[in-house]
């Protein structure tokens, strides 16, 4: 089975620890395993892991990468937030993500809740849902100067499009110019599309992001994806990865990237899901 290296433990907003998660996916067959901790961030975020509890994580994983050396692979990465700066050295791969916006006075999150989304759009942007996407896809196209290797969850800012009337458009003429230039960009510089499954394992969404639209573009500019889970539990593992891949293989991609290590990354083929 293949291996999720979007991943979450309880150093940060997942459920269980690296060691359970491990074990998880040992009994599951996987061909490797990469935590994804999420950075901390300079303002008080509780999903976030402290300087202290990133020390701890690093420890744990470090010591699962030499336990299960020679039978699984274990890769040490962090979801590196925007906000938080360049991925520090030592990891095997990083996902470079944008979880917020400028709001006028500080950051608004983009993943919060509905209510927090359109108080952003509200008071922020003037009711320009538009006006939000640009923002957000301009922070987007900033990503590839934390030096990660994989551009986390691409369209995240529509996570609450479908609990009630859609937030954005993205069939509009801005928000579709916005969203494509954030593509070619990072295309451009090499970076790894995920595509992550893990809101709609949740039962939140009924596609993963991106958007197909978003992908056709990735595919066509010759760009590569990563299937990913987005996983916070144990008992989860896995399962957004398959939803990922029949997604994947909708979109046309023929293959997908994997972590190897000391930021590396394979390619397989996707064929045979
Ligand atoms: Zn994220
Ligand atoms: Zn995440």
């Amino acid at each position: 089975m293949r291996g999720d290296y979007h991943v979450h433990s309880s150093y940060c907003d997942g459920k269980d620890t690296p060691t359970d998660m491990a074990r998880r996916a040992w009994e599951l067959g996987m061909e490797s395993l990469g935590f994804s901790g999420h950075s901390f961030l300079p303002f008080s975020s509780s999903w976030c892991m402290s300087p202290e509890r990133t020390k701890a994580y690093i420890r744990e994983v470090l010591m699962l990468k030499e336990e299960y050396r020679g039978r699984m692979p274990v890769f040490l990465g962090l979801e590196q937030d925007l906000l938080s700066g360049p991925v520090p050295e030592g990891l095997d791969y990083a996902i470079g993500s944008v979880h917020f916006v400028a709001d006028g006075t500080g950051y608004g999150p983009v993943d919060h809740c509905r209510e927090e989304s359109l108080r952003l759009l509200r008071e922020t942007f003037g009711g320009d849902r538009d006006a939000f996407a640009e923002e957000y896809f301009g922070q987007m196209c900033r990503l590839p100067s934390l030096g990660a290797q994989i551009v986390g969850h691409f369209d995240l800012l529509t996570r609450y499009d479908e609990d009630g009337p859609a937030l954005f458009d993205p069939d509009s003429f801005r928000y579709r110019k916005a969203a494509l230039t954030a593509v070619d960009v990072l295309a451009e510089a090499g970076m790894i599309f995920e595509i992550n499954a893990g809101a709609m394992v949740r039962g939140r969404r009924t596609v993963p992001y991106p958007d197909s639209r978003w992908l056709v573009r990735v595919r066509e500019k010759g760009g590569r994806i990563l299937l990913s889970g987005d996983c916070h539990s144990a008992a989860t593992l896995g399962d957004g990865v398959r939803l990922a891949a029949e997604y994947a293989l909708y979109c046309g991609f023929r293959e997908t990237w994997v972590p190897v290590g000391e930021g590396n990354l394979d390619p397989r083929p996707l064929e045979n899901e």
